[in-house]
């Protein structure tokens, strides 16, 4: 953000800042372990207000000034929460008089866990290099390394090229649109850039898939079981028209993006059917009404148009050959993929941190799934993700994450909030 703007004694400062997380070991598994004793599960989400405690005390201690904002009641309802804690977006900020801000931001609620764990899922269990517990790998560790990487910077007497801005938020494990997505809407979220989770070791995120998901709804007429052509089977002509869904699956996953993914089975659109089934009340009643989902995502090269005239097409089709049935279709998330730049400055800053902490060759992916950056990059804000890694059991049971793959962030987020190329 400032070209030519000189990184001041590289070697030493770089050295100093490495050996500050190091020394740092026992704070960085203190404070993992209290964020995931505090059991944020969302859905419904819970103990927001002593999380939000926590890091706020924690943000202050550093010298930063924070604000609370919540989401207003009147918006959660329209988003369908009713339940549940205040949902309460923390922000950060460390204000440097620049004319840019670098935000980086981190949900703090986890998804629910199983009984199927081996140890408590929110008693953090410590051995050696690993934190088991959930949320430990999404997010809290790594927004333990973002806390420690402004702490080091802050303790090292550095002083950014761009002012630094943290928000906590949650609900992002809900979709995000009562966390950071309202904070971003209402103006709230300063960002010449913006940092969060994503991919980790040499793989840095910068963009995400679309998200297409609707419901569909095939309407027929109820009858008496043993008289079935009085009727209209609802089910029958699902499983039709599922069918024809199929063969549109089976055309679309034909096409490649040119981005890379970590996998690249993640390279190709998706369509996946029936996630959630409703329908039929009865063994002896012709089925008036079924209900199926569709989660359909986009990879770069598609537009949000495209896939619903794909869509549109189908059901146009169907019910010509089907004019006693009724088809609906109800929307319910249409977002367009995401990728910023990669010659961004952000994204160069944190390929050459990558390279430095792993002394691996960063590479530039995008992620299948979608983060709260996707409310930056549709703004066109260039967007970086890393995270602290553990088994990738993001959202399954004995989640858990690597110590040093905290402090390995913590001082990657540190080199690129303090990159000459920012
Ligand atoms: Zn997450």
């Amino acid at each position: 953000m400032r070209p030519g703007r000189q990184f001041p004694r590289p070697h030493k400062t770089m050295k100093k800042i490495l050996d500050y997380i190091n020394s740092r070991r026992s704070e960085i598994v203190k404070l993992t372990k209290t964020l995931i004793e505090i059991p944020t599960q969302n859905p419904p989400g819970e103990h927001y207000e002593e999380m939000v405690r926590v890091i706020e005390k924690k943000c202050r201690a550093m010298g930063l000034s924070t604000k609370r904002f919540i989401t207003p009641r009147a918006y959660l309802r329209k988003k369908g929460i009713t339940t549940g804690s205040e949902r309460i977006n923390l922000i950060a900020d460390w204000d440097l008089g620049h004319k840019e801000t670098i935000h980086i931001t981190c949900h703090y609620d986890v998804v629910p866990a199983t009984k199927n764990w081996d140890t408590h899922p929110f008693k953090a269990h410590i051995n050696k290099d690993k934190i088991t517990g959930r949320g430990a790998e999404d997010m809290k560790g790594t927004l333990c390394a973002a806390i420690f990487a402004v702490e080091a910077i802050k303790a090292l007497n550095r002083k950014p090229g761009a002012n630094i801005q943290l928000s906590f938020c949650p609900d992002e494990e809900t979709g995000g649109e009562t966390g950071f997505g309202w904070l971003v809407k209402n103006g709230l979220v300063k960002a010449t850039a913006g940092i969060s989770e994503g991919y980790s070791n040499n793989f840095i995120s910068i963009g995400n898939k679309g998200v297409y998901w609707f419901e569909v709804e095939v309407i027929g007429k109820s009858a008496h079981g043993s008289m079935p052509y009085k009727g209209i089977n609802a089910f029958e002509h699902a499983a039709d028209l599922a069918q024809e869904f199929k063969n549109l699956k089976a055309k679309i996953e034909k096409k490649k993006s040119r981005f890379m993914t970590k996998d690249s089975r993640d390279r190709f659109p998706t369509l996946m059917m029936g996630g959630e089934v409703l329908g039929g009340c009865k063994v002896n009643v012709v089925p008036e009404e079924v209900v199926f989902s569709v989660d359909r995502r986009l990879i770069p090269e598609e537009t949000r148009e495209t896939a619903r005239r794909q869509v549109r097409e189908v059901i146009k089709k169907f019910c010509a050959k089907n004019p006693r049935v009724r088809i609906r279709i109800n929307e319910k998330i249409c977002n367009s993929p995401c990728v910023s730049e990669s010659r961004a400055p952000v994204c160069r800053a944190m390929a050459s941190a990558v390279k430095t902490v792993t002394g691996k060759d960063p590479k530039f992916a995008i992620m299948a799934g979608a983060t709260d950056l996707r409310f930056l990059m549709q703004h066109g804000i260039p967007c970086v993700g890393y995270s602290a890694r553990g088994g990738s059991r993001w959202h399954s049971d004995n989640e858990y994450i690597s110590i040093k793959s905290i402090q390995n962030t913590a001082k990657i987020y540190c080199l690129t909030i303090l990159s000459p190329l920012l």
